[in-house]
């Protein structure tokens, strides 16, 4: 493994040197820098420490990263299987070589891409293992802190296979995106990262400017939003978290989320407060 780059230890993105002062990731309003204040880096060489990735099928052609212990955000990365290759979406800022050898015997990763830049992860290093592409949305592309070769800028919407496809809806950042997978029962699935992110009630979705600081976004972003989607169908939701994925109607429970939050944001439920 290579020691040529770090990763903030806080939400776990790859670095090149010479190191910035703080990570301008963590640094910005959106997220937070440790309690104290102090920036911290690791290497993969000090993450490899017992740590292990756990490799799950939780649908038909869909596995799920479990990174224990849990690196950076501890966000947990999607592999979408398909007939063109594989997409690994939101990568882990881990990578091991046993997690390389799992991922080959799913049948690879040909594009690698983050909903946005708090899941970069280590985004470089598995397109190195794999001689995949790393497809970065363009507005976010100031935020690439590595930069490499098989970085692949794009927006609007990009078909990577047939039933797969990146669309970039923006909000949570400018370059905020979906992929959007027809599933192998072709009802269609959502891997909404935190575009749009999945509740604790179990049908329902928010949307915020800063998930960690609670900052919502304004009824005109998240009417963007739905036009943006309007036209895919989606019966499951994931978001780039475990917990909360809606199994059934997803887009159903959507749209009606995104009336919600226009309603309370739009202040006509300012009589019930
Ligand atoms: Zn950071
Ligand atoms: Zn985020």
């Amino acid at each position: 493994m290579t020691t040529t780059f770090a990763i903030c230890a806080t939400c776990g993105v790859e670095h090149s040197y010479p190191l910035p002062p703080v990570c301008a990731i963590c640094a910005d309003e959106r997220q937070y820098l440790p309690l104290d204040g102090v920036q911290r880096w690791t290497t993969l060489p000090d993450l490899e420490d017992g740590r292990t990735i756990d490799i799950e099928e939780i649908e038909p052609g869909l596995h799920a990263f479990i990174v224990q212990p849990p690196v950076g955000i501890g966000h947990r990365p999607l592999l979408v299987q398909t007939d063109r290759g594989n997409l690994l979406w939101d990568p882990p800022g881990f990578i091991s070589e046993d997690a390389i050898q799992r991922v080959r015997d799913l049948g690879g990763i040909a594009w690698i891409a983050a909903s946005h830049p708090h899941m970069f992860g280590v985004q470089l290093e598995w397109a190195n293992a794999f001689d995949a592409e790393v497809l970065v949305s363009e507005k976010d592309a100031g935020w690439i802190a590595r930069q490499g070769d098989a970085i692949r800028l794009w927006d609007g919407v990009l078909e990577l296979a047939p039933g797969l496809s990146l669309h970039r809806l923006g909000g949570h950042f400018a370059g905020s995106a979906i992929a959007h997978w027809a599933g192998a029962d072709n009802k269609g699935v959502m891997l909404a990262s935190d575009t749009f992110a999945p509740n604790p009630d179990i049908g329902t979705v928010t949307f915020l400017w800063s998930y960690p600081n609670r900052i919502p976004l304004s009824a005109g972003t998240v009417e963007r939003i739905v036009n943006s989607v309007q036209d895919l169908e989606f019966d499951r939701l994931y978001g780039n978290f475990a917990p909360f994925p809606i199994l059934h109607d997803a887009k159903a429970g959507f749209m009606r989320s995104a009336q919600r939050h226009i309603d309370w944001v739009s202040g006509k439920n300012d009589h019930l407060t």
